[in-house]
């Protein structure tokens, strides 16, 4: 039996204080579990500490298309 094959997704996000930017690599299972359907990713950045919000779309635009056709299969 063939292992179910996790799909990958990068998440980048960069701080708009000091800019230092982050790439967050994430499972399909954990980014369900992180982010689900929000569309602001709560991030907090490791040089100097400031918290933000990255929209999906941006962050993650693979996800945030993901999302997306969920949704709209659920309306069906
Ligand atoms: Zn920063």
């Amino acid at each position: 039996m063939p292992k179910k094959e996790h799909k990958r997704y990068h998440v980048k996000t960069a701080c708009p204080q000091c800019g230092c930017s982050e790439l967050t690599v994430l499972s399909d299972e954990e980014i369900e579990e992180r982010f689900g359907d929000v569309e602001n990713i709560h991030m907090e950045c490791g040089e100097c500490a400031l918290k933000y919000f990255t929209p999906v779309e941006e962050a993650c635009p693979e996800w945030d298309k993901e999302c997306k056709m969920r949704k709209e299969k659920m309306k069906k």
